[in-house]
């Protein structure tokens, strides 16, 4: 299949792109220009390199027609900024998106695959672990234009004949995750852990989520691709929750000493507890998580140790 991956080079595009390519898929990748791409990637021939905007559409225009499935990992913003500017969140991902609508639409794309967030759709959740079919009162924009997406994916489906799959992400982590944007506290942490800094946590480490190895992210949206039954809005995560504390303890465990850390007061938009029911990825994409967080943050050290500055160039 002919894969456009937009944010390709990207934390959960660049090993998307390793994984499509093992499959024998062909992949595009588009993203921003003058990136610093991982050497896997940047130095195989058997990917097509685009370089654009996503938010210039003479740009998405080289790169849509020609492609059969494109996976939209392209995201403007980060929840935890994502309140400081509510309209330009609007503008970039809804906005945007729509653009690539059209052009889908225009070009007989056969399916897109949308990176959502399970993070963050569900707001404060009142039951767990929180299933697809929970209330979606989002605390933060980023949560809100991700579900204004999910439902023009279905728009577009309904009335043009685009298929699509949205995969709320809970917290992937692992190799390539990039510390500066991290949305996850594992890179952040392991990263001063190894380097003897201190780790701020907001509010008391009781904060708990759903961390999912990247590499079994991956095999979510491969799935993604060909899955044929009515469900198409998935949740992606390990269905396991871990404290900021666990991860601590996990990591002080790992390096076999005491990191240090400082507890600050909490953040308002910090729900203090999300994990996925993944029960219907399990059933309807035929896909489940297999790594382990301990060994994903086993490899996650792994190529920390061997990369030391790649973790926090833009
Ligand atoms: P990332 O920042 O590593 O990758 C995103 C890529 O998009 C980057 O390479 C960036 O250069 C590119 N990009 C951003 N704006 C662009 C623009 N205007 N034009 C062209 N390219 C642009 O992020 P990621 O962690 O790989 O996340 C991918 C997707 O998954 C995002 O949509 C994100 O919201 C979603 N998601 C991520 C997480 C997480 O914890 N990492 C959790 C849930 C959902």
């Amino acid at each position: 299949m002919k894969c456009l991956i937009l944010g390709g080079a990207g934390f959960i595009g660049s090993h998307l792109a390793q994984g499509l390519l093992a499959q024998g898929h062909e992949v595009r990748i588009f993203d921003r220009p003058n990136l610093m791409l991982p050497p896997e990637l940047s130095s195989d021939p058997r990917i097509e390199w685009f370089e654009g905007d996503f938010l210039n559409q003479d740009d998405l225009a080289q790169v849509v027609p020609g492609s059969e499935v494109i996976f939209h990992l392209v995201s403007a913003t980060l929840p935890k900024s994502s309140n400081d500017n509510p309209a330009y969140d609007v503008q970039s991902n809804v906005v945007g998106t729509l653009h690539l609508l059209e052009l889908a639409r225009l070009h007989g794309i056969r399916r897109v695959i949308f990176a959502s967030s399970g993070g963050t759709v569900y707001g404060l959740p009142r039951s767990l672990p929180v299933s697809e079919a929970h209330a979606t009162e989002p605390l933060v924009s980023y949560g809100i234009t991700k579900l204004a997406i999910e439902k023009y994916l279905h728009m577009y489906r309904e009335l043009y004949g685009i298929d699509y799959c949205v995969l709320r992400l809970a917290n992937p982590f692992g190799e390539r995750q990039r510390v500066s944007a991290a949305q996850g506290a594992v890179a952040v942490f392991l990263h001063r852990a190894l380097h003897g800094e201190m780790i701020h946590i907001w509010g008391d480490g009781s904060v708990t989520r759903d961390y999912i190895y990247i590499k079994d992210a991956v095999g979510a949206f491969i799935k993604a691709m060909n899955s044929t039954g009515e469900q198409r809005v998935f949740n992606i995560g390990s269905g396991q929750g871990l404290s900021l504390n666990d991860i601590l303890a996990a990591i002080e465990k790992l390096l076999g000493k005491p990191v240090a850390r400082n507890y600050e007061s909490a953040r308002k938009f910090d729900v203090p507890v999300n994990v996925l029911d993944i029960t219907r990825a399990r059933e309807h994409l035929g896909w489940q998580p297999a790594v382990r967080f301990e060994d994903g943050l086993v490899n996650t050290l792994a190529w920390m140790q061997q990369n030391p500055h790649a973790q926090t160039q833009a």
